[in-house]
């Protein structure tokens, strides 16, 4: 037994050891459907080329249907695998698991049918991104989830890092549609804070729950506000002192291994532990920030709002 602690501490160090890092994933890609201002071929090459312009490694998380199942969309996705970067699994029709109208059944068809896809792309990781980061509604689909994964060969390519960039994604299609020379300056700062906050308040519940900075894994997604700004999100957290890592490198933190026991396990696996750990009621547990990860960008939209925007 004290060999193990032994051997358990000493892994911890080594990752303690190492700088606040951030592996960048981006789900529901390749999006074919249109928005202001940039193609679709042209949001794609545009977030390649931040990533890069950083020589930084991600992972696309491929729904099929968005575009994959289509030769242009199946490009854009080939696009991401030529350039290096993981390709994972996020089904064929983005179902929601916690559903009830959406069966175990149905679900490991989903990721199957993706799978199919894929499967023939270089990059391609049996890795799974659940949808909208739920793992099911009942402990049968949870747990046959988990099974159906580890027969699959396949693991749950989680997320440390949830953020709400689809809803300042939204704003600024709201805003663009409406004025296409509208100045987007504010909707940017709203942005880079988003993903700011988000980043300080999981790293200090990544210190609250496990004492270290782990390798934390972003969730973003394939959309307009990434294809405008991603090079300004990477330098930001590059400026703040942050290493960038591949998906790969992050995923092998032995946080990534665990699986929360909370009945209907999802989100974030920061949040998810905290919830199974019933750390939420504790008043002591609170930090700066920590009611703001629960939000859906709540905070930058209202502040966009009482700017007029
Ligand atoms: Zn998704």
């Amino acid at each position: 037994m004290l060999r193990l602690l032994a051997v358990v501490t000493l892994s911890l160090c080594a990752w303690s050891a190492q700088a606040q890092s951030v592996a960048f994933t981006f789900d529901d890609g390749p999006q074919l459907e249109a928005t202001p201002r940039l193609s679709p071929q042209q949001r794609n090459a545009a977030m390649l080329a931040a990533l890069a312009k950083h020589q930084v490694k991600a992972a696309l998380f491929v729904t099929a249907g968005n575009g994959a199942t289509k030769p242009e969309g199946y490009a854009l996705a080939r696009a991401w695998g030529d350039a290096g970067h993981a390709i994972g699994n996020h089904t064929m029709t983005h179902p929601d698991l916690n559903s009830e109208k959406v069966t175990l059944a149905q679900y490991q068809q989903e990721v199957r049918d993706c799978d199919a896809i894929i499967k023939t792309l270089p990059g391609y990781q049996k890795w799974l991104r659940f949808t909208f980061l739920r793992e099911g509604n009942t402990p049968e689909k949870r747990d046959g989830m988990r099974s159906f994964l580890a027969q699959q060969g396949y693991r749950n390519a989680h997320v440390s890092m949830d953020t709400s960039d689809w809803r300042l994604d939204a704003k600024l299609v709201e805003v663009l549609t409406r004025n296409p020379k509208a100045d987007l300056a504010p909707i940017k700062k709203a942005y880079l804070d988003h993903l700011r906050q988000r980043a300080l308040a999981y790293r200090a519940l990544s210190h609250k729950l496990q004492g270290r900075d782990i390798a934390q894994v972003i969730l973003l997604h394939h959309n307009l506000v990434n294809a405008l700004w991603l090079d300004d999100a990477i330098a930001q957290f590059k400026e703040m002192g942050w290493t960038i890592v591949s998906p790969e490198q992050a995923l092998r933190d032995p946080i990534y291994s665990l699986s929360p026991e909370r009945a209907a396990a999802g989100q974030s696996l920061l949040l998810s532990m905290s919830k199974s750990l019933g750390l939420w009621k504790f008043e002591g547990y609170k930090f700066d920030g920590w009611e703001r990860l629960m939000d859906d960008g709540d905070f930058e939209i209202d502040a966009l709002k009482a700017q007029g925007i």
